[in-house]
């Protein structure tokens, strides 16, 4: 039946849900006495990469399996919408909307790779044609044809995360979720796993990433949603996030040593470094504070050298809002490698506070 003959199941309000891929209002789940989501609202548009970041236990995969309708919402929790579906009415429509990859996958270890994908292939009920299709096309996209007939369980742990993306896109779903996909690669699958989000992505797919890196929501996510003790303890933007913690400052260097007087006398709050003529303000980096800083120059006829802008780094933002250290949040070997923490001393000295 084409969808316009059913006008009937749309309710009012729903044209507010048209642009997202998933909706959820007070979503709540306890396990026991213990409250895992407590009440957490989700707006994500399509075509977006959205990133919920936690450290281990903070329920993030509890999220993704409800959403996922792997696991039921506490009763009380809001309505749930995904790929256009309400997930309590239609639960069937919403898996045949979504894919899902966690950390433990679906890939078998015994047989190969190519088998892999033809056995999910058969349970989309491809043709055997078109299953031998996708497959070819998709071991090639991910780069896994030289590896297509030996047994996965030999696979390096960046390929079997590869292996298990690409059998989720043979049912070509328009919403992924994807479960701390780079947990324990190193950091060239790492980046490998961003250059396949970042395709999705070109491809107009939804992702619902779950991630303890800040560092790669701060490189994949329009938007993120820090999770803390159940709840949302800020969303936003990287950009958005990084600016609500304080520590962000201009930073501008003068050549001659009485456009730095002058400028250190007018300007309030300023921090002085009379050997290197640098002046340090501080400044939520905002275009409307920038702007005042440089229409104030201007009119003083004070030239700067140099203008830097210093924003606190997602770090901060992840400090501040949980009261934890980021650095003990995780126990795989890779997150104390390059891809877990900024480790440049410049960016350490910039935002330690
Ligand atoms: P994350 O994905 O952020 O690491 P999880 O969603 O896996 O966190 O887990 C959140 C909390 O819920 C943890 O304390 C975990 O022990 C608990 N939990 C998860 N699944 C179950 C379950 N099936 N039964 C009991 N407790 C669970």
């Amino acid at each position: 039946m084409p969808s316009s003959a059913l006008p009937t199941t749309r309710r009012p309000g729903d044209h507010l849900h048209d642009d997202l891929a998933i909706s959820a209002t007070g979503l709540r789940k306890s396990y026991g006495d213990k409250r895992v989501l407590d009440g957490i609202d989700l707006r994500i548009p399509t075509g977006s990469v959205f990133a919920l970041l936690g450290p281990n236990g903070a329920g993030k995969t509890t999220a993704v399996k409800i959403l996922s309708t792997l696991v039921a919402a506490d009763p009380g929790s809001g309505p749930v919408r995904v790929g256009g579906h309400d997930l309590a009415a239609d639960p069937q429509a919403v898996r045949a909307a979504i894919g899902v990859t966690g950390q433990f996958s679906a890939v078998d270890n015994l047989i190969t790779g190519e088998e892999n994908m033809l056995l999910m292939a058969d349970l989309h009920h491809l043709s055997r044609r078109e299953g031998r299709r996708v497959t070819a096309e998709l071991l090639e996209r991910f780069d896994l044809v030289d590896a297509a007939k030996r047994p996965a369980g030999g696979y390096s742990g960046g390929m079997k995360r590869r292996l298990d993306i690409a059998m989720t896109l043979v049912g070509d779903p328009r919403i992924i979720f994807l479960d701390e996909p780079t947990t324990g690669l190193d950091p060239r699958s790492r980046h490998n796993m961003w250059g396949v989000v970042r395709e999705l992505v070109a491809d107009g797919v939804t992702v619902f990433l779950t991630t303890q890196y800040l560092e790669e929501a701060d490189e994949l996510a329009d938007r993120i949603a820090v999770l803390s003790n159940g709840t949302i303890a800020a969303e936003g933007s990287a950009d958005e996030l990084k600016r609500i913690v304080p520590g962000g400052h201009v930073r501008l260097r003068f050549a001659a040593p009485a456009a730095y007087r002058t400028a250190a006398l007018a300007l309030a709050d300023v921090q002085r470094n009379d050997e290197t003529l640098t002046l340090q303000i501080p400044s939520d980096g905002s275009q409307r504070e920038l702007r005042s800083l440089l229409d104030w120059l201007d009119a003083a006829g004070v030239e700067a050298d140099e203008l830097t802008v210093h924003t606190p780094d997602l770090d901060d933002v992840f400090f501040a809002l949980t009261g934890g250290d980021t650095r003990g949040t995780t126990g795989t070997p890779a997150a104390t490698g390059t891809g877990a923490r900024r480790t440049d001393p410049d960016q350490q000295k910039e935002t330690a506070r």
